[in-house]
């Protein structure tokens, strides 16, 4: 089982500046206006749960004594339980670069007291200054790192993530690699680090013995989910297509060893998300419910096809229809996506993804501005297994089990 504690931290400002693609660059934290989320009371918009989300990236790091309190905290909640002894580990992480944290060897020192295995994540590497601390860090027993690699090319670090010791950097992330797990991960940028300098990183890591590598498409528009600022956080730069993304990742795969995942999601091997609408799945469709109810389903843009597919061949009569928002991560639509919508395609129920940061009442009078009073319902909080960073790899069969769970509870919410 697992542990999870964060020690906060200021994105850019506690990674030892801000990295080129950072989402968080141009954010202007001190006027955000409170978003809204399935957690907020009905006569707020914002609550701790969707101020965290902003907060997460632009607070100070926790004093050392309030992350070794809520680590004994959650340890002993779960002491009793036999199961949580099993290969159990403590996951650190934070909204900036963990390595910055000032109080990190005496927290891992502390940590490694504890009979389990000791996560941290992430790093980008710049507060490596030179191989010593790599070395350090896992003489005092971390098991796992994930790290943003971006390039394993000093100079394109050194441009691109601002790394002043980007050689450092580099030696670190190799001798990670060599010695404990490593996860890492690049955001990919056309003409920057995809193609050629990928497969020379990808050719590093290997040699290296990397755990996982996971490629996060490059978003610099709000319909491909920045939801906290309306610029793009590079000028002139047009992130590949979830489709051109897609293949990049699948001839990653291809030619490596190690698991390959990307971000918006794609698991080559698995060919997911969305497992149960492939043809060679079809036969799980008929694990799902009946549909005996009339509903509007609302999604993202990425999500939207696969959907389509699936009720097109469940919903015999036509019950529901599928509309997307302009938004292609379901979880970052918010209520500027709902105010877009064409009303005149809703019908009297509508659901809304169970993760949407959209406050509940207040879509409700967005998507019922027409006069038509539509009852608004979240949906499952994901319909698709959302797991990351090379944990948690299933079968292709608990892949499908978890999606028809999801897709059952769907249809219960259509039916209702
Ligand atoms: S390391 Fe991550 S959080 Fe820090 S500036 Fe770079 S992209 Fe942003």
């Amino acid at each position: 089982m697992e542990i999870f504690t964060d020690v906060k931290g200021r994105a850019g400002l506690d990674c030892g500046g801000f990295c080129e693609f950072c989402f968080y660059k141009n954010v202007n934290f001190k006027h955000l206006t409170p978003i809204g989320c399935k957690n907020c009371p009905p006569e707020q918009i914002g609550c701790s749960y969707c101020n965290n989300f902003i907060n997460r990236v632009s607070s100070d790091f926790k004093p050392l004594s309030q992350v070794l309190k809520d680590i004994t905290e959650k340890y002993y909640q779960n002491f009793m339980n036999p199961l949580f002894h099993k290969d159990l580990k403590i996951i650190v992480g934070g909204g900036a670069d963990i390595f910055s944290y000032p109080y990190i060897n005496e927290l891992i020192t502390t940590l490694k007291d504890r009979d389990a295995l000791l996560h941290l994540g992430y790093t980008s590497g710049k507060p490596i200054k030179d191989e010593s601390m790599a070395e350090n860090l896992i003489s005092f027993g971390v098991d796992e790192v994930s790290f943003s690699v971006f390039s394993t090319n000093s100079d394109i670090r050194n441009r691109w993530m601002n790394d002043e010791t980007s050689d450092a950097s580099i030696k670190g992330l190799k001798m990670f690699c060599e010695n404990i797990d490593l996860n890492a991960s690049a955001v990919i940028i056309p003409g920057i680090n995809d193609e050629d300098h990928l497969f020379e990183t990808c050719a590093d890591l290997e040699e290296w013995g990397v755990k996982s590598f996971t490629l996060r498409r490059f978003a610099n528009f709000k319909y491909q989910g920045l939801i906290l600022n309306d610029k793009p956080v590079i000028n002139d730069i047009n992130p590949h297509s979830y489709d051109e993304f897609k293949d990049l990742v699948r001839r990653v795969e291809n030619e490596f060893s190690f698991n390959v995942l990307g971000y918006p999601f794609y698991d080559p091997k698995n060919d997911s998300p969305f497992t149960i609408s492939k043809k060679y799945n079809r036969v799980y469709l008929e694990n799902l419910k009946d549909i005996t109810s009339e509903a509007t389903i609302i999604t993202s843009k990425l999500a939207e096809p696969f959907l389509k597919k699936i009720f097109g061949m469940v919903d015999k009569s036509n019950f529901v229809n599928i509309v997307s928002a302009d938004k292609e991560i379901a979880d970052l639509i918010t209520h500027e996506d709902l105010k877009s919508l064409n009303l005149n395609e809703l019908k009297s129920k509508v659901i809304i993804p169970g993760g949407a940061f959209v406050h509940d009442d207040y879509s409700k009078k967005l998507l019922s501005k027409d006069g038509n009073d539509r009852l608004i319902v979240r949906g499952p909080y994901v319909l698709t297994y959302p797991y990351n960073e090379g944990e948690h790899l299933t079968t292709k069969e608990e892949l499908i089990k978890f999606e028809l769970k999801s897709f059952n509870a769907l249809i219960d919410k259509i039916n209702s």
